[in-house]
């Protein structure tokens, strides 16, 4: 079953819990085309923690209203079975899939090409948009839209952060005063790296500044190449840092541009 649209459609998958963050990417998918389709759904496939998934915050009114706001044309909060009503086929993030985020949620790269796919499938949009907030998942789909020679663009979107710098996600409205200020650590963890004259010293105060925050249990704090999500050298030209990581059982992801290291497209 294919959604009666008109074209063009922009779509912009979520899970929910919309912020000033999804907000932007309506905002970019409405100056592409007239149609915007907010998508929301949490897609089990790409939980490998039966808690995050359960615990996942829910505010379909709420989402409605901030979605129409801005400018989506449709809110589709499409059932399980809309999107998934035979086994899928599970599409392979290869090899990229299984660093940084694939190493700490084994198959979930997997579950979020497998979902995007479905999506594309029954929207048929001409474009996408994506926050660079979720970067590797950013990259692969791109990489998955090239190799299946898919026709819709996909567009990337600047992470919004609060005025504190902490970048908005769903997940932090279950974070307490005190695991908020934390998670503001991981912001200036990334700043101070950028502020590092060359790839080692940044590696030294992004480690050191992720290291230091309260009651953080990182999965990973990394300088990367971006274009090969390769571990920077210290001639690599386009640089990002990305941390991943845990406060108080809340998953909090993000990255940066470490613009004095490189050049980044
Ligand atoms: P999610 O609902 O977390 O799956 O996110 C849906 C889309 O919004 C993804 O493309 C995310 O990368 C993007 N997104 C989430 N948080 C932000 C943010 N703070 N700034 C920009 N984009 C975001």
């Amino acid at each position: 079953m294919n959604l009666k649209l008109e074209h063009p459609v922009a779509l912009v998958p979520t899970m929910g819990a919309l912020h000033a963050g999804h907000q932007s990417l309506i905002k970019i998918a409405k100056e592409l085309a007239k149609n915007v389709v907010v998508s929301i759904f949490v897609n089990p496939l790409q939980f490998e923690n039966t808690n995050d998934f359960s615990n996942y915050p829910k505010s379909l009114d709420a989402d409605t209203k901030l979605a129409q706001e801005v400018g989506a044309t449709f809110v589709w909060i499409p059932t399980f079975e809309e999107i998934y009503p035979n086994e899928p086929t599970i599409i392979s993030a290869g090899e990229i899939g299984n660093l940084f985020e694939g190493v700490h949620r084994f198959g979930h790269f997997d579950g979020v090409l497998t979902v995007v796919k479905r999506l594309f499938d029954l929207t048929n949009p001409e474009f996408a948009v994506f926050g660079e907030k979720d970067f590797q998942q950013l990259f692969l789909i791109k990489d998955m839209v090239e190799k299946l020679g898919l026709p819709i663009k996909i567009i990337s979107a600047p992470t919004i952060r609060d005025s504190s710098g902490l970048a908005m996600s769903s997940r932090n409205i279950r974070l307490s005063a005190s695991d908020r200020e934390s998670a503001i650590g991981i912001y200036r963890a990334l700043e101070a790296a950028n502020s590092a004259p060359n790839i080692e010293a940044a590696r030294v105060k992004l480690v050191n500044g992720i290291g230091a925050i309260p009651n953080f249990m990182p999965d990973y704090a990394e300088l990367i190449d971006e274009n090969t999500f390769e571990v920077a050298k210290p001639d690599t030209a386009n640089v990002r840092a990305i941390v991943a990581g845990w406060i108080n059982g809340v998953r909090l992801i993000d990255n940066m541009v470490m613009t004095k290291l490189g050049v980044s497209k």
